[in-house]
């Protein structure tokens, strides 16, 4: 065989293979867990390209002041590899982070990740089935490419008048500029979502002044964490099965917020009830406030927040709400609508991500020569979340419409995970060499899915999300029960594809290599 596999010896940074079976793309959760999935199946001819210098997409990149997942770790983590040693119910970044490089050690993953290794372009070759990629690091051929790129990787800038002309200094949550000391500066913050939640509270003490630009305010339910004790973390080591029920009551807990955010519509009170209840508890005194942080959209149209410090922090005297929007940015000061001018040394940016305009959609080229942003013209669209029609062999981890508003996403990765390994193990028994699903299937599959979306906080909600598109369709989130996702996906339905049978030259070539 002339081709070369990602030996389990070589370092991060040894030189890309030439050819390989599968390319990942991405070493966040989603890539690390399709890595582990394969090499369970005894497939070791893969490779996971990072663009980074390191493992752990959105979790790496991510170290802004506060920076925590709002989902609770047992659950938030991978099945196959609980951690009894999470110190907290809800974990903070660097554990996170540490956790990935676990499993990335405990799986021996590390020889298959090649850093600086962006994908700049990937191409199908209809005529050899592979897809070409290009990296700054080289090129490789790949028979099947999957996307683990995930949708909250490019930040989101605002296109602000004047914000060229700024002369101090800006960046983005998830580029935190740890460089720069914000120790009695005045501080623009622009964006109440839940990356600004977590680390308004954390810079608001030691600022001289925090002025925060809301364009809508989210609603903040309390956030009930708190520290896991050694005697719990004992339980969970010694005793695994205590983690697993930790983990399966955390699980149904989460599934149970469908039942209001889907399927019973009278539910949706009482999470309101308790978000202006802490929103009263956490600013006792100041109505005017109040008014401007009570959302007017149902709980759950947005991602529900979760903190306990958010609002306090900004009843506090150095701190300034502003809600009638930004007119300019001037060299030291940001002007807003009502024409106050608010001096400030810093800019930070919590404005989110490029969701449902993925870089990754303008690197991917088709069976017929066509950008997937070209494909996606209309809106994102797959077939189970997963397979595009016209992108042969290409399988996209937390691909449209599998995102969650209500639980954990890793949960989904795992799902899409066991249909990305069916779909190889047909391809290993010779069934096909490429597949893509018939445009049928996909029209029935997201007419169902956009149904099932029809009457659901998230749609009819009443606010803006960044779960919408352009178009103001639903194109992110999976909007049920994630065991009824995990059904679609239980096994590769090569039914509702077209596929191409392998060649004569590529059984000889199969068998010459194993
Ligand atoms: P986000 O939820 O998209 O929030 C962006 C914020 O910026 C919104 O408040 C938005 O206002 C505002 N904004 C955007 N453009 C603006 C403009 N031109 N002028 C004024 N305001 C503007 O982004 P994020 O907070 O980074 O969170 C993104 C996602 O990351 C989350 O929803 C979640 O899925 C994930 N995340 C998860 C955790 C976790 O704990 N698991 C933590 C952080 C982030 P509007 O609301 O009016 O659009």
């Amino acid at each position: 065989m002339s081709t070369t596999a990602a030996s389990p010896q070589s370092p991060t940074a040894a030189p890309l293979p030439d050819e390989v079976r599968v390319a990942i793309v991405g070493s966040g959760f989603s890539g690390l867990g399709m890595a582990v999935g394969l090499l369970e199946d005894g497939e070791r001819n893969f490779v996971i390209l990072e663009t980074a210098d390191d493992i752990g997409g959105t979790w790496r990149d991510n170290v802004y002041p506060g920076c925590a997942c709002d989902v609770p770790s047992h659950m938030y983590s991978f099945s196959f590899a609980p951690n009894p040693d999470w110190s907290r119910s809800f974990a903070t970044q660097p554990e996170i982070w540490a956790y990935q490089q676990k499993v990335v050690e405990r799986f021996g993953l590390r020889p298959y990740v090649r850093t600086r290794a962006e994908v700049t372009s990937a191409t199908w070759h209809e005529d050899e089935q592979r897809w070409h990629v290009e990296t700054p690091r080289g090129s490789l051929r790949a028979q099947f490419l999957v996307a683990g790129t995930g949708p909250l990787c490019e930040p989101k800038y605002p296109d602000l008048p004047g914000l060229d002309t700024f002369e101090g200094t800006v960046f983005h949550s998830a580029r935190w500029r740890h460089d720069h000391d914000l120790t009695g500066e005045r501080i623009a913050v622009i964006g109440t979502g839940a990356s600004a939640i977590q680390f308004v509270p954390k810079i608001q003490p030691q600022a001289q002044s925090l002025v925060l630009f809301q364009r809508t305010p989210p609603w903040v339910l309390p956030r009930p964490d708190r520290p896991i004790t050694r005697f719990e973390r004992f339980l969970f080591r010694r005793l695994p099965f205590t983690q697993r029920l930790a983990r399966l009551g955390v699980y149904l807990t989460r599934e149970s917020f469908v039942l209001s955010f889907n399927h019973v519509g009278a539910l949706r009170g009482l999470p309101r009830q308790v978000g202006l209840a802490h929103l009263k508890r956490s600013i006792p005194h100041d109505e005017a406030l109040r008014a401007k942080l009570t959302p007017d959209y149902q709980v759950g149209c947005k991602r529900v927040l979760i903190s306990n410090d958010y609002l306090p922090a900004l009843g506090a005297p150095n701190a300034d709400v502003v809600t009638s929007g930004i007119r300019e940015v001037r060299p030291h000061s940001i002007v807003d609508h009502d024409g106050v001018e608010h001096e400030v040394d810093t800019i930070i940016h919590g404005t989110g991500f490029h969701v449902t305009d993925q870089p990754i959609a303008e690197r991917l080229r088709g069976a017929d020569g066509r950008l997937l942003a070209e494909h996606w013209q209309q809106g994102m669209e797959a077939y189970r979340g997963t397979t595009i029609e016209g992108f042969p062999n290409l399988f996209m981890l937390v691909g449209p419409n599998t995102g969650l508003g209500h639980n954990s996403i890793i949960y989904m990765i795992e799902s899409q995970v066991r249909y990305v390994r069916d779909a190889l193990r047909r391809a290993r028994q010779g069934r096909f060499a490429a597949f893509t699903p018939k445009p049928a299937a996909v029209q029935a599959d997201n007419d169902e899915v956009q149904r099932r979306l029809q009457g659901t906080v998230w749609t009819e909600g009443g606010c803006a999300s960044w779960y919408m598109d352009a178009r103001g369709r639903n194109t992110t989130l999976w909007p049920d029960f994630t065991f009824l996702y995990r059904r679609r996906v239980a096994r590769f339905d090569e039914e509702q594809y077209e596929t191409t049978p392998v060649r004569r030259r590529e059984i000889e070539r199969e068998t010459v290599g194993v």
